[in-house]
């Protein structure tokens, strides 16, 4: 089996993350803290939503560690539960990687305890929680690390360091909420200065639709030399609202978090993003918040891949109405008229 650098160097890789908002959708986490609670409480729904992503053509099977962190969890009263939280994650990934021969990535991210008027004091905090979750990832076998959701630049470098203290590859990648990241950086220099500590591969993820997202990735590509990510919400953000967490309705009301529905994108529309990122050289394609398995099967179709779940890809020449038989196709659509 080729690990994260050789496929990098290989192809595109096809990830797929927004487990976070398909399990909340599905019963399973609770909006708002967004821990991934699911992983102790639910293991069959995550191991069920991993197995939907791997059968659409994912090739990298996240373990669901996101909000995973010691601070998070204490705050639903739950730290007790972190070790074993995070190991089940990796273990649960793990199970469902081997059935498609796809990568397991640990996953660090954004910690809401870096404070960059005291980079050292709250650094040092972050780092103990990072090391924590890498080293139980390592110990269950993750293949590499997604460091993701990032906001500041200083946080990030410290993810980057704690990978590369336990040796494996890394993906890091900033929500680009805003303009710049918080420590008031261009995405694409934010980027480079990752590049420029070694990082496999950078990029963004989160926050912006396939619209918003992709010109900055273009500058991020120019801007550096290894691989690039990009993982957008499937969500329709235009330039004047650029992200979800900025998308408004027709009465001027903020539809983010929970009422998004109206603005998600179609399979077609993801499948463009996914071949108009290969296009401009992005080397990790995927999904994140309000992503879902039917948009994963379009996007690798339109990157020329047959999934195991092609099998049950559309075919509207068979539908009644829609389909080739003209005769009952006149006598139907005599009904739908009415
Ligand atoms: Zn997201």
């Amino acid at each position: 089996m080729t690990g994260f650098r050789e496929r990098l160097e290989g192809d595109v890789v096809l990830g797929a993350e927004g487990y976070l908002f398909e399990l909340e959708r599905r019963g399973y986490l609770k909006s708002g803290p967004y821990v991934p609670e699911a992983v102790l409480d639910f293991p069959d729904a995550v191991r069920e939503l991993h197995r939907e992503l791997l059968r659409a053509g994912a090739e990298v099977m996240v373990a669901f560690t996101y909000y995973g962190h010691r601070e998070k969890l204490r705050m639903i009263g739950r730290e007790q539960d972190l070790e074993p939280l995070n190991r089940q994650a990796l273990r649960l990934a793990k199970e469902v990687a081997v059935e498609g021969n796809a990568l397991v990535a640990g996953n660090i991210c954004n910690t809401w305890v870096y404070d960059p008027e005291a980079p050292d004091r709250s650094g040092e905090i972050v780092r103990e929680m990072y090391r924590e979750q890498v080293g139980w990832a390592v110990e269950e076998g993750a293949d590499f690390i997604i460091s993701e959701t990032n906001d500041y630049v200083g946080e990030a470098l410290i993810g980057l360091d704690v990978i590369q203290e336990f040796g494996l590859p890394s993906l890091v990648t900033f929500a680009s909420s805003n303009d710049r990241t918080i420590d008031d950086y261009e995405f694409a220099e934010a980027c480079k200065r990752l590049e420029d500590r070694g990082a496999d591969a950078v990029g963004l993820n989160c926050s912006r639709g396939p619209q918003t997202m992709l010109p900055i990735i273009d500058r991020i590509r120019a801007a550096v030399d290894c691989a690039v990510a990009a993982q957008p919400v499937p969500y329709r953000t235009t330039p004047s609202q650029p992200t979800f967490q900025s998308l408004r309705d027709a009465n001027g009301a903020r539809v983010f978090p929970l009422a998004l529905d109206p603005f998600l994108c179609t399979r077609f529309e993801m499948a463009d993003f996914a071949s108009s990122a290969r296009d401009v050289g992005v080397n990790y394609i995927g999904v994140c918040c309000g992503g879902a398995p039917h948009h994963v099967r379009s996007m690798a179709e339109s990157l020329g891949r047959t999934a195991p779940a092609s099998r049950y890809s559309p075919d509207l020449s068979l539908h009644p109405i829609l389909g080739d038989n003209v005769q009952k196709k006149e006598r139907k659509f005599q009904n739908w008229k009415d």
